[in-house]
Formats: structure tokens, sequence, C-alpha cells
């Protein structure tokens, strides 16, 4: 185990726009550079570890953790870590950008093997898009199948890299650039997806997309001479759920879900039940202002789980219908939906078939 991971965390980050450069925001509780770290320690593959960083960065050190400064570029960064790698017994170095925070352990393994045969091993992706390239004022077409966009981390024979540095005089975004101009071999495998580099406020915004969850109750009385509506769905039994609206219990509790979720208060606040704009109102309406909100709040539903708690109806025979019913209104795929049903061995007024409540929690991401 001869090698070195150099993470470079030197950057500017021109183009992220932030006060605070890109690798000490803090994604997932941690600055981002610490996410490639944390994994390449994990793998265990290496000898030494060297950040290549600008701003003074504590690391609860485990001896084999160097920070260095880094350069006014990207290649002056890498160049200071092979300078001062110099002598430390070094076969391979794997240089990584700390704007990469998903590498996985397994992408570092699959480098690593192909180290053995290869002097340069650099991970890329197919281009999913149709690619153009402009010269002066003409745009042309090229095929995507020739193109190789590069990722890190690009791993090399430590000496063979340090020499072709030395030499080097011009300006390079990549290693594996480097090695292109002086006509050396590089292996390419196919890099992993998630492991795509944070290069803009929104990339990060994509990446960082947060999960909130909220939780939903409703009860309502049974009475002879009402129909019966659960989740949005007309169902035949003895009476139906007496209340300002349709009564509902399955659609008012995923409202409050969401509300909470949202941190919107309840649907009492938005749905009063003194106003006589929304006497007999069919519950499945009261949820399109609802998912008005959830969309201008740049909110969607990961999943909803409903707990229906009632002696009467059989919650298997209706299940089905009620979430064909309610990914319709939510327009969301039926398998986002789970309904359980839950009795309540005739205990109290549920257990007398005199009311139905029901309980839900939903997941929303941001
Ligand atoms: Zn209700």
């Amino acid at each position: 185990m001869r090698d070195c991971f150099i993470l470079l965390s030197a950057g500017k980050s021109k183009r992220f726009k932030s006060k605070l450069n890109k690798q000490f925001i803090t994604y997932k509780n941690k600055p981002l550079f610490e996410h490639s770290l944390k994994t390449a320690l994990d793998s265990k593959l290496f000898k030494k570890v060297l950040i290549v960083s600008n701003k003074k960065i504590k690391i609860i050190n485990d001896g084999n953790i160097e920070v260095i400064k880094g350069g006014k570029e990207r290649h002056n960064s890498t160049q200071n870590a092979l300078n001062y790698l110099k002598n430390k017994k070094i076969k391979n170095v794997f240089i990584h950008d700390a704007a990469r925070p998903n590498l996985s352990i397994n992408l570092l393994k699959k480098l690593k093997k192909k180290l053995k045969k290869n002097k340069a091993v650099v991970p890329y992706l197919k281009s999913e898009n149709s690619v153009k390239y402009k010269i002066k004022n003409k745009v042309n077409d090229l095929n995507r199948n020739k193109v190789l966009l590069t990722q890190t981390p690009q791993c090399f024979d430590y000496q063979e890299l340090f020499n072709l540095y030395k030499t080097n005089k011009e300006k390079i975004t990549d290693e594996a650039s480097l090695y292109l101009r002086n006509n050396k071999k590089i292996k390419f495998i196919l890099g992993e997806k998630k492991n795509f580099k944070i290069t803009t406020i929104n990339d990060f915004k994509y990446l960082k997309s947060e999960i909130y969850y909220g939780i939903g109750f409703d009860i309502h009385r049974l009475i002879k001479n009402k129909k019966l509506f659960l989740g949005g769905v007309k169902i035949p039994f003895h009476s139906g759920l007496k209340g300002h609206s349709d009564g509902d219990v399955i659609i008012h509790a995923i409202i409050d879900s969401i509300l909470g979720a949202m941190r919107k208060s309840d649907i009492g606040t938005l749905f009063p039940s003194n106003s006589s704009k929304f006497k007999n109102i069919r519950s499945k309406n009261m949820l399109i202002p609802i998912l008005k909100m959830l969309n201008n709040n740049g909110f969607s539903i990961n999943n909803i789980d409903i707990n229906l708690i009632c002696e009467n109806p059989k919650v298997s025979k209706i299940r089905n219908k009620i979430i064909i019913s309610l990914s319709e209104l939510l327009s969301i795929n039926k398998n986002l939906i789970n309904l359980k049903g839950k009795t309540v061995e005739k205990l109290g007024i549920i257990g007398k078939e005199q009311a139905i409540a029901c309980e839900v929690i939903s997941s929303l991401s941001k």
C-alpha cells in the first residue's frame, strides 16, 4: 500500500457565487470536502491522504492525513502536492476534486485494480446529450459516442506524473489533458453518474434536496342517511361521516400531514368550519389549493402512509380503489401510497361503528 489520495480543496469557486468556498459548505452535516475524505479513509486503500487547501482546516488526524497549502490554480495545487510527496516512496496518486462528494469506494477499488497494468487510469461518463462545437461562427455536430466526460479521481504513476508536471508550462484543467498533450496512454474506465461535480449553487441545491415529514390525524362520527366517502371514493355502507364537508377522514388527515411537512399550519385554519363557503364541500376539492401550495413552494411528495382505523368497512376490500383515487387526486404514482387497516377490538365508539379515524404520515422533498 504505497498510494496517496490527493484531495484538491483549494479552489476559489468562481462559478459558485457564494461567500463561502463550495468545498467548505455544509452538506449532510459536514463540510463538502469531508465526504470524499471519509470515503478515501474508509476504503483503506491509501498509505497517505493529502489535503490541498488554502484555508486552515481542522481534521481529527490519525497520522495518515496531511494538509498542505494550495496554489493559485488547480494545476498549481497539484504541483504543490506532487512536490510535497517527493522522496515519500509513493507509487500511485489518486487526484480528486473536493467538489465531488459522492465518490464511492467501489470506484476507488476499480481504479486501483486497473493501475496494476496501466500508468494512468481516468474515470469518464458518456455524454447523454447531443454535442456541438463551435469554431469561429460555425457550429458543428459531434458524434456523442466519441465524447468522454472525464471525472476524478484521476490516477497516475507518481513518478511519471511528477516528470510531466516538471516540464509543463501551460495551464491545464485536469491531469488527463496533460497526459494527452504528451501523447501518453490513459486507460479510461466508466465512472459513476452520482460522482458529479458541484459547480454552481444550483448543483448544490439539487444535491441537498431537503426532506420533511408531517403527521395528520382525523376522526368523524358516523351517522345514518349520509354517504360515506373515504379517500375520495364513495363506499357502500350503513352510515356516512358527519362533518361540515363530506367528512372524508383520509383526505383530511392527508391534508394535515402535507401542511405539517410544509410547516403551514393546519386544515382548520385553511378551511374554517364556521365559514359557509366550505359547507358540504367535497373533500377532494380541498386538495386543490393544497397541491397548488405544494407546487408553488417547490415541494414534491416522496410517499404517504395511511392508517385507517375502523371496524368496518373492511379495508382489504376497498384498499385498491382508494389508492387509485388518491394517486389521481394527488397526481402521484400509486406505489408511493400505502393504506393499512386497523381495527380496535370492538372498543369504544370506533369499535361500535359509530366513528372512523385516520392517521397519516407524509414525506416531502424540497
Ligand atoms: Zn375531518
